[in-house]
């Protein structure tokens, strides 16, 4: 390491892409990460057992309309064609996911046309709420009583460990409800897997000449000093070692299985009643639909409070989240030359292409700060 060096704290997504765009314009970078491996919580493995390539902390399916990150991407990785198709079990009952035209029929026993489901769906939903706060508010609004107390009320309280009354609606607005047979559950125009899984990308990534990976290294922002800039992709909280509290996080616990044959015929399988303790069943083997494998391995996925030891992996972001981070915001500006990014450093719930558009932003502006002489924000998309 030299003064000149970039010091990139964390090797996810955030950190691969903004040590590249630097390397490639022309800096040293180092890069640590406390784990064994690099990409962050979209790691893939192959499993020892089976051979099946595993989404170690959950699953991770790519999408975006980001025309220059769906390029980034395949210049790192070949992507093989992927469509979300989520399937949700409540009551005894499989249903399609997202909310779409037979999920709808299913669940009221009609074979209604779209418009005809689009106003049947409208008479049972609450017109009185006009801007609606929170989750359960907006589901009130625009799914009605029926469909959101089998499909999201018990899930969500799994998954956030607390009442929809009290999360914001931003959280179901991530979900479209559609009134027709489209079951892809997202709407954007690119959507795939990596051929060799998502930490195969990211060590392309940072297979550069000028980027160094030291990997199983914590970083103590004592050691900040030593380097041009840090660029910062692990808990805005940890930086600060907690000097305001600790942020809420879930964490996900999951519980391996293997299965000889199809255990359950889709990627993704979510449980919708509160009675079932785990939030979804993911049999990984289908997120690979190119590859064949006789054998299976799924994860139980049971989301809790995360603890001091624990992998954070939502951000709770509620009132007194908001408050605390607010706090931690005006510490981190006091900083000189350090930067907050990706998941993490900046306390947001953000999808992969979100993180990797950030990811280029953010060094496009450090490269563009340094050329004008100018400081480098401690964030350059605020949190808060
Ligand atoms: N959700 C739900 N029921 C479902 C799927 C999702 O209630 O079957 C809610 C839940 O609160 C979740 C949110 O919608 O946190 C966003 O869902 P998404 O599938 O985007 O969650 P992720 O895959 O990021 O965990």
């Amino acid at each position: 390491m030299t003064s000149g060096t970039i010091g990139i704290v964390g090797a996810g997504l955030s950190g691969a892409v903004i040590g590249r765009t630097l390397a490639e314009a022309g800096h040293r970078v180092e890069v640590f990460d406390a784990r064994n491996h690099v990409g962050g919580n979209c790691h893939t493995e192959r499993d020892p057992e089976t051979g099946i390539m595993v989404h170690v902390y959950g699953p991770h399916i790519f999408h975006t309309d980001d025309a220059e990150v769906w390029d980034y991407v395949n210049r790192f990785q070949t992507f093989l064609p992927y469509k979300n198709r989520v399937k949700t079990t409540s009551n005894g009952q499989v249903y399609s996911l997202p909310v779409n035209l037979h999920t709808i029929n299913q669940f009221f026993g009609t074979a209604l046309r779209p418009d005809e489901a689009r106003a049947f769906i409208e008479a049972r939903t609450d017109q009185a709420i006009t801007n609606p706060q929170t989750f359960e508010e907006q589901a009130l609004r625009f799914v009605g009583q029926d469909l959101y107390r089998a499909f999201f009320e018990g899930y969500t309280q799994k998954q956030w460990g607390c009442s929809p009354t009290e999360l914001p609606a931003s959280i179901l607005k991530r979900l479209p409800l559609r009134f027709n047979y489209d079951d892809n559950y997202f709407f954007h125009k690119h959507q795939g897997m990596p051929e060799n899984g998502y930490t195969d990308m990211v060590e392309r990534i940072l297979d550069h000449a000028n980027i160094v990976v030291r990997l199983e290294t914590h970083f103590h922002r004592a050691e900040s000093a030593g380097f041009a800039h840090i660029f910062y992709s692990g808990p805005l909280d940890g930086y600060f070692d907690h000097e305001f509290g600790r942020l809420g996080y879930r964490t996900l616990d999951f519980e391996r299985f293997t299965y000889s044959g199809d255990y359950q015929g889709c990627a993704v399988m979510n449980y919708g009643d509160f009675a079932v303790p785990y939030t979804r069943i993911t049999e990984h083997k289908h997120f690979s639909p190119w590859e064949e494998h006789a054998e299976s391995v799924c994860y139980r996925e049971f989301s809790r409070e995360c603890g001091p030891g624990d992998t954070p992996y939502y951000p709770i972001r509620l009132v007194k989240e908001k408050e605390q981070l607010e706090r931690y915001v005006v510490r981190a500006r006091q900083e000189s030359a350090v930067t907050f990014v990706g998941r993490l450093g900046t306390y947001r719930y953000l999808d992969m292409d979100l993180t990797i558009r950030e990811a280029l932003d953010t060094a496009r502006l450090y490269l563009a700060c340094r050329s004008q002489g100018s400081a480098m924000p401690a964030f350059a998309q605020p949190p808060v």
